[in-house]
């Protein structure tokens, strides 16, 4: 057995290793004379090159090359200390100021953010973030959705407790916690309830209310709300 391992390593071993060679295979270099493998040769080796110059572009030159898309980069850039030819494409340092082309407005004003460049033309690109949800904007704000959500609505608007926050500067579906006022009578010492809760809970479907007014409500809440004999 020994001795035919042997043989068998001795059968590959004459063969020049090549790293681009494989079993089968010609072993291929790109200054091959053959016109077959000179076209394979020019494609490769000058991926590289041209990714780099790529990454070299400035913003305006990567716009001009990217149809629809580019055209709203073009119309978006609000950046008040840079045009588009003064950075690259590729910049992942440099935040700019961008403006929602879509409509997106706060207070009546065009809604405006700040995003790195390469945030915007990477394959997944970054968009206006009120036009994402992401912000409170005056299309999509608790307080809209307040008013766009009847009775229910009317009652959270009476309940909103938050001496120093505005509820159209927060979203509908913000995790923030913010603090409550029950609207049904519950008291603690005298004063009207108020708990915390994230906004989410109070819009999502299956929408929390007043923990007090919960007939489910904890021992210990009920006793301090005086709902049972303390
Ligand atoms: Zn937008
Ligand atoms: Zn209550």
């Amino acid at each position: 057995m020994r001795v035919m391992v042997v043989m068998a390593a001795r059968c590959v071993a004459p063969v020049t290793p090549m790293r681009w060679s494989r079993p089968g295979a010609l072993a291929r270099r790109p200054s091959s004379a053959s016109p077959l493998l000179s076209g394979r040769g020019s494609t490769k080796p000058c991926a590289p090159v041209r990714a780099q110059y790529k990454r070299g572009m400035t913003l305006g030159e990567w716009c001009d090359e990217n149809g629809e898309y580019g055209d709203k980069l073009m119309e978006e850039w609000y950046d008040p200390d840079r045009t588009v030819d003064e950075v690259t494409r590729g910049n992942n340092i440099y935040r700019a100021l961008w403006r929602c082309s879509a409509g997106c407005t706060v207070d009546g004003e065009q809604f405006t953010w700040e995003a790195l460049v390469c945030g915007r033309t990477r394959p997944n690109r970054q968009g206006c973030p009120g036009c994402a949800g992401h912000v409170p904007t005056d299309a999509h704000n608790l307080l809209k959705w307040c008013q766009d959500n009847g009775e229910y609505g009317q009652k959270l608007i009476e309940e909103w407790a938050e001496p120093d926050v505005n509820m159209k500067d927060v979203t509908p579906g913000t995790k923030k916690k913010m603090t409550w006022r029950c609207s049904a009578g519950c008291t603690e010492d005298g004063q009207p309830f108020t708990w915390e809760a994230p906004v989410q809970h109070r819009t999502s479907s299956d929408r929390h209310g007043c923990p007090g007014c919960n007939p489910a409500a904890p021992i210990d809440l009920k006793k301090r709300l005086g709902k049972i004999a303390r």
